[in-house]
């Protein structure tokens, strides 16, 4: 009901209002990552950024929006991202901008725009959120995050066995190892797949009454992408379609064969699966594919290749490259499912400040940082808020601290405290009295610490 003219909003007509107005939710696909999802998320971030370290790549940060044009000019016009994933709006100005569906076209135009390809050779490393309207599922989610390496200005077939290698050990270091594959291809030059796209046109316009909308007109702007159609009957219209790998010039059949024998000698298997060509457009040459089988339908987590011809495509010298992306929220389902989470990479409270009766807060925050500065090992919480001894106890206990340190009186005195308690948060209960200035060197004693 609308307010009378002239009479200020009561209470009453506020609280009422708050009452009606209904939960915002999160956008669907998009998740929040809560504090008992997070040692999982912390304990990845820590162990890529680790491994790429190990391995010289350097971090890089771009924005999540960019203007719509890098993402149509790298991944292609005629692909599924750009056709229909893409979440892209016109901003105040009316510039067409996207939110990155990817990493790598972001990381190209970043380094190019600050010179950082001309003529060098750079390993960088990115992560964070990318975004595409997709169906949301189990590991498929219209916001996820990617781990990425790029490597400029090398020809390979070394730097591909390196980037290969560098997700291998990451795996090795999850001890994913036994739980993912690696399936490789080569998709061959753009010359080859323009003569490849040309014979499947050829084959799919025999199969026209098979094909659906959506293939026909791949048919005729963009024919390799017909083969990423997830419509059964376009893919049995493909069965016994033309392969690439028949299209695939020699020089680029030697790189492959070359990149083989690398990860031979480095102990990587793989399998050759001629049907892997990605969805995006810039692959060339080798491309790759780490899948698993713990996740159901969604067991690509990490893809990645050369692309030789984008840095020229978005405007720069021609440059040699190659990278691959990482899928988090996959490898998160992973670890958690297998239990692959070490408890030591969960969050620890050692110690509980109680702080019971009034002008004692001063004094309970001033001794928490204490322990803190002298045992930085620890986690040490000061209840703040108030509340009864017993309230106060049970949240020490709900913290899972090992410790409480007790400052307690009646009254309203202002002088500091002392003398603090100390107790154990077990069964057993143990406690003592000590004098404030002994307190730091007592919580050592109790929890079996020194000073680090
Ligand atoms: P792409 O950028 O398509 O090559 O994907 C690289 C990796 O990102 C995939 O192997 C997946 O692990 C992950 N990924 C791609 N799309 C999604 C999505 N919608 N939700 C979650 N993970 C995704």
């Amino acid at each position: 009901m609308p307010l009378a003219k002239n009479r200020a909003p009561s209470t009453d007509d506020r609280s009422n209002r708050i009452c009606t107005m209904a939960k915002l939710q999160a956008i669907r696909g998009m998740n929040d990552i809560l504090p008992a999802q997070s040692p999982t998320w912390q304990y990845l971030e820590t162990c890529f950024a680790r491994v790429v370290q190990s391995f010289g790549y350097r971090e890089i940060r771009f924005p999540i929006l960019e203007q719509t044009q890098l993402f149509k000019r790298s991944i292609g016009e005629v692909t599924d991202i750009v056709e229909k994933e893409m979440y892209s709006f016109d901003d105040r100005n009316g510039d067409s901008l996207t939110l990155r569906p990817e990493g790598t076209a972001g990381c190209v135009r970043a380094a190019d725009q600050h010179g950082l390809l001309y003529n060098q050779q750079q390993r960088l490393w990115y992560q964070g959120p990318m975004f595409r309207h997709e169906r949301p599922q189990k590991g498929r989610y219209r916001q996820f995050h990617q781990f990425g390496i790029e490597a400029f200005g090398m020809a390979g077939p070394d730097i591909d066995a390196e980037i290969i290698q560098l997700a291998a050990i990451l795996w090795r270091e999850l001890d994913l190892t036994d739980f993912v594959v690696l399936e490789i291809n080569n998709i061959g030059s753009a010359e080859d797949r323009r003569h490849y796209g040309q014979a499947l046109r050829k084959f799919l316009e025999s199969k026209s009454e098979q094909l659906d909308d959506d293939a026909r007109k791949r048919l005729v702007s963009n024919p390799m992408r017909v083969l990423d159609s997830k419509n059964p009957a376009v893919q049995a219209a493909l069965s016994d379609a033309p392969l690439l790998a028949d299209f695939v010039s020699a020089d680029s059949q030697a790189q492959v064969r070359q990149l083989q024998r690398l990860l031979k000698a480095a102990g990587i298997s793989y399998r050759e699966n001629p049907r892997l060509v990605r969805g995006l457009d810039y692959y060339n040459n080798c491309v790759f594919e780490w899948t698993t089988e713990s996740l159901g339908a969604q067991g690509a987590v990490c893809g990645g290749g050369r692309y030789d011809g984008l840095v020229a495509q978005l405007g720069g010298k021609p440059t040699l490259a190659a990278g691959f992306a990482i899928g988090v929220e996959r490898l998160v389902l992973m670890l958690d499912s297998l239990q692959k989470v070490p408890d030591s990479s969960c969050q620890r409270i050692d110690v509980y400040v109680l702080v019971v009766g009034n002008n004692l807060a001063g004094q309970g925050l001033q001794l928490s940082q204490k322990i803190r500065d002298y045992y930085p090992q620890l986690g040490v919480i000061c209840h703040c808020g108030g509340g009864k001894y017993n309230n106060q106890l049970k949240r020490a206990f709900n913290s899972g601290a090992g410790l409480a340190v007790i400052l307690e009186r009646e009254g309203d005195a202002e002088t500091p405290l002392a003398e603090v308690k100390i107790r154990s948060l077990d069964d057993a209960g143990v406690s003592t009295t000590v004098a404030i200035g002994d307190s730091i060197e007592k919580v050592g004693e109790f929890l079996g610490i020194s000073a680090s």
